[in-house]
């Protein structure tokens, strides 16, 4: 079954919708004209209910079938903020604000679930109720977060919910998909190492901090060879080291900056705990100090195998079998739609943008071919899993 009809003819005024919003790139909470866009056309679909100011920013639209016997509730969500880039497309609905653009595609995450909103309000050929989640801040900010601490899951009574993302590079038409951890955590840190600074010509009345930063950042690398399960999968990345300020002068600190990735909270933990212990040990056994300062990013987006058999299912039914990928390799990248699928089960399920610049690129642009496959994908979803009787 391909694109539904009644969206297809849908297809102009949605990519009205995005290449409007794609116009006026808007950053983090900060997204108050789209987040009025997406208000003001729920509002006109008609659409049960419209609530603002949800996690700040989020607007979420309630929309009830013709029968509400099976009380079930399914939400969608979509994401609204911008990045801070230069625009290099040259499109003529290329951002009107020099320094922020749409470089992920959630003005195209935003406008098909606008158009899915705009159908389901129009036919409401389901039992139970669809929730349209439109969050702020995914970029960084865990506006994801702040709409599930606002009681999104509990006051709309979302069982499962769902997200999409556009992928440059997967072919247009198709979808992919695995069940489990599908993208990373997203886990920051920061090293202070105090040693004694002094003469560079006089070491040994000092203690080197960079001698202790350099052997921490090659020890560390070892969490991830010698601790962690080879079959799982971790990244610990150093991408900054400072220290010092003269040629002859030993620092008195130095200070490692860098990233972990994993796709599992039990591998996650553990890298957490081994630099624990791994940290300021090492740094005693050269006579120095040193404090570990370790801030959890967004949680993995783990994939529950229920709702990834039904999302892989109705890809497959609108692109066809062989156009779903469900044992894509996950992505080191991270999505704060994990705080979503952490308070339900929920699946998260990659598009095929076509041959694109990649994401978060100056030359980056959402794909309006695909709207329609976009939009098909979420009202498929609604009236196969809150069938009409
Ligand atoms: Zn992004
Ligand atoms: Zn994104």
């Amino acid at each position: 079954m391909p694109v539904i009809n009644r969206i297809a003819e849908f297809h102009e005024e949605i990519t009205g919708w995005r290449r409007d919003l794609h116009a006026h790139p808007e950053l983090l909470y900060d997204v108050h004209r789209t987040a009025g866009k997406v208000e003001e056309l729920l509002k006109s679909f008609g659409v049960d209910e419209v609530v603002t100011g949800l996690g700040r920013t989020g607007v979420v639209g309630v929309i009830k079938g013709h029968q509400s016997n099976s009380g079930k509730v399914i939400g969608l969500r979509a994401d609204m903020d911008a990045l801070p880039i230069v625009e290099t497309t040259g499109k003529p609905y290329a951002s009107k604000t020099e320094g922020k653009m749409h470089a992920c595609g959630h003005d195209g995450h935003t406008a098909m679930l606008l158009g899915a909103a705009k159908y389901l309000a129009e036919t409401r050929n389901f039992d139970g109720t669809a929730i349209v989640i439109f969050q702020p801040a995914e970029e960084g900010g865990a506006g994801g977060k702040a709409m599930v601490d606002d009681g999104l899951m509990d006051r709309f009574g979302i069982e499962q919910v769902f997200g999409m993302h556009n992928m440059p590079g997967l072919p247009v038409g198709q979808f992919a998909i695995r069940e489990g951890g599908m993208m990373a955590a997203t886990d920051e840190f920061t090293i202070k190492i105090e040693g004694v600074g002094g003469h560079a010509a006089a070491p040994n009345k000092g203690i080197d901090p960079i001698v202790i930063g350099a052997q921490m950042a090659v020890a560390l690398q070892t969490l991830v060879s010698r601790n962690v399960d080879p079959i799982e999968s971790a990244v610990l990345s150093i991408t900054q080291i400072h220290a010092g300020e003269a040629f002859n002068v030993i620092p008195a600190t130095a200070v490692l900056n860098g990233t972990v990735r994993t796709l599992d909270e039990g591998v996650r933990k553990l890298m957490e705990q081994r630099m624990g212990e791994m940290v300021p040990k090492l740094a005693e056994a050269f006579g120095a100090k040193a404090h570990l300062d370790f801030k959890r990013g967004y949680p993995v987006v783990v994939n529950a195998p229920a709702q990834t058999d039904f999302a892989a299912k109705i890809a497959r039914e609108i692109a066809g079998k062989e156009k779903v990928d469900t044992e894509v390799a996950p992505v080191m990248g991270g999505e704060d739609f994990a705080y979503m699928s952490n308070a339900r089960p929920g699946a998260f399920i990659f598009m095929g943008n076509g041959d694109s610049a990649n994401l978060h690129q100056a030359a980056y642009d959402f794909n309006d071919e695909i709207i329609p496959l976009g939009c098909t994908y979420w009202v498929k979803m609604v009236e196969t899993a809150l069938p009409a009787s």
